[in-house]
């Protein structure tokens, strides 16, 4: 039965993208954490549109489960195949579906394939006189696809909202191989009917595959100021937060580091700790056309941290400050190996509260574990890197108490157990911590009606129904 489907799926996209050596699935089957993994029936590389829907509908008649993929830069687990499904389903990696632009100036959006990635999408963005607002530290890989599918926050989000905000337009394949093209004439006003790419958004694969997208843009402000902030206490990294964003318009990113993350990443990099040590640092970058150093500088004054803050004299210097926080995720991967992360957002008010109890937390179900907490401060969105004394094996029992631990005092804290990342394969079971029975019963009643056979990224998303 595998010969003939994998002849249809050839005859669909070319032999020559049909992988099913091993070798070449490997890098396909594995995540970046390096946490999950599964077996692949083969990778399939359709080249457009057409050539989704013809997959497609190859895998909807032999029942064969489809996993979508873009830059396999998900922290979740949602983008590689399962151990557990009971067949192997296919990966459609969306590496071909790579069209790019023209910007369009009149409308301010930049239409693209599904497979570009996020560095290619701001290059044509920035060369065209405009920028593209979302941004994030696995820009050379993720693409416009999955960041879509993710519903994706990074470094601006506080500014500019996440993808969401940003997606003007989405044309997709459903589970029966049919196409939608929704609000992909570039009108800003269309409210005819359901919206349906909004429905995609955020679904993580499990709803329609993602083909090709309409990015609204921004105007480009190449004026960047950036300071370190070293503060005692998360309360006083709260409260610089608070303070900071009514007053300071060009304001665009407000991260937070702890100092096991800053000592580790600065390791990492073969630099100089730029925090000396601090409990706690607060990274900011200001935008604006004009040099918006000064704004900056007399915020931080007025804030009583002036001299506490480190402010990059160049470009140079910004992006060395921007790095550290940057490669936080590049570092504890080289540095520990595989970590258990969460990704949550609390609301501003209680977010210290939950970072001094996550340790403690934490701790009492897995002993002796280290923590490296960062994120984005602004968002209320922290990565909570769990690094335990003795690996632990995903899916197995101390990683569920783990979950059912730090996921627990989210909820107790009124956050959501995903504020960036989705739900993936890690938080199905913790989805009802964050949404109201109706609310999960509403969500299978779409995935049923889209994708009754259950082929479109089955076991992502949702708790089993
Ligand atoms: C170093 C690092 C830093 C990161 N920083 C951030 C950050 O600041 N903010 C943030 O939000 N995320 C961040 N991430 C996570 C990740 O980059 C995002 O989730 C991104 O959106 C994933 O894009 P991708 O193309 O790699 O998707 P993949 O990993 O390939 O897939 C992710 C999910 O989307 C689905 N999918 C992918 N493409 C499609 C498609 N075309 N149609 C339908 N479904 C699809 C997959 O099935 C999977 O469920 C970071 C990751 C790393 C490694």
């Amino acid at each position: 039965m595998d010969t003939a489907i994998l002849d249809a799926l050839a005859a669909a996209v070319g032999p020559g993208h049909v992988l099913t050596e091993p070798d070449a699935r490997a890098g396909f089957e594995r995540d970046w954490s390096g946490r999950w993994h599964g077996d692949a029936l083969a990778v399939v590389r359709p080249a457009d549109t057409g050539q989704v829907s013809a997959v497609v509908s190859v895998c909807a008649d032999a029942g064969v489960a489809i996993v979508p993929q873009g830059g396999n830069t998900g922290l979740v687990g949602g983008g590689v195949p399962r151990q557990t499904a009971p067949a192997r389903p296919i990966v459609l990696s969306t590496s071909r579906l790579d069209a790019l632009g023209p910007v369009e100036a009149a409308t301010a959006q930049l239409p693209a394939g599904a497979g570009v990635t996020l560095a290619a999408a701001q290059r044509a963005a920035r060369d065209a006189g405009l920028d593209l607002a979302l941004d994030l530290g696995a820009r050379d890989s993720a693409t416009l696809g999955g960041l879509a599918a993710c519903d994706a926050g990074g470094l601006r989000a506080m500014r500019h909202g996440t993808a969401r905000r940003q997606i003007a337009g989405l044309e997709a394949v459903l589970a029966d191989g049919s196409v939608i093209a929704s609000r992909m004439s570039g009108m800003v006003k269309d409210t005819a009917g359901y919206d349906l790419g909004a429905l995609l958004v955020g679904s993580e694969g499990t709803l329609g595959i993602i083909c090709a997208v309409r990015w609204s843009l921004v105007a480009r402000r190449d004026a960047r100021a950036v300071a370190l902030v070293a503060v005692d206490a998360i309360e006083d990294a709260v409260a610089l937060a608070q303070r900071l964003r009514p007053a300071l318009a060009s304001l665009e990113v407000c991260e937070l580091m702890d100092a096991a993350g800053m000592a580790m990443t600065a390791g990492h990099l073969g630099v100089a700790d730029p925090s000396g040590g601090a409990p706690w640092t607060v990274l900011l970058q200001c935008a604006a056309a004009e040099d918006p150093l000064d704004e900056l500088a007399a915020a931080l004054e007025r804030a009583g941290v002036g001299e506490r803050a480190r402010v990059a004299a160049d470009a140079t210097g910004r992006e060395r400050l921007m790095a550290v926080r940057e490669r936080h995720a590049d570092a504890i991967a080289a540095i520990h190996g595989a970590s258990v992360k969460f990704d949550v957002g609390v609301p501003l008010a209680s977010l210290a509260g939950f970072v001094t109890r996550v340790g403690e937390v934490a701790r009492s179900a897995s002993p002796g574990a280290e923590l490296v907490v960062f994120g984005h401060l602004a968002d209320g969105n922290v990565h909570v890197n769990v690094l335990p004394a003795q690996p632990v094996a995903s899916g197995g029992p101390e990683e569920a108490a783990l979950d059912e631990a730090v996921l627990g005092l989210v909820a107790e804290c009124g956050g959501t157990v995903s504020a960036e990342h989705g739900i993936g394969v890690q938080k199905p079971a913790y989805l009802r911590l964050s949404r109201s029975p109706a609310e999960i019963a509403a969500m299978w009643a779409v995935k049923r009606a889209l994708d009754p056979a259950g082929l479109l990224n089955p076991g992502v998303g949702l708790p089993a129904g």
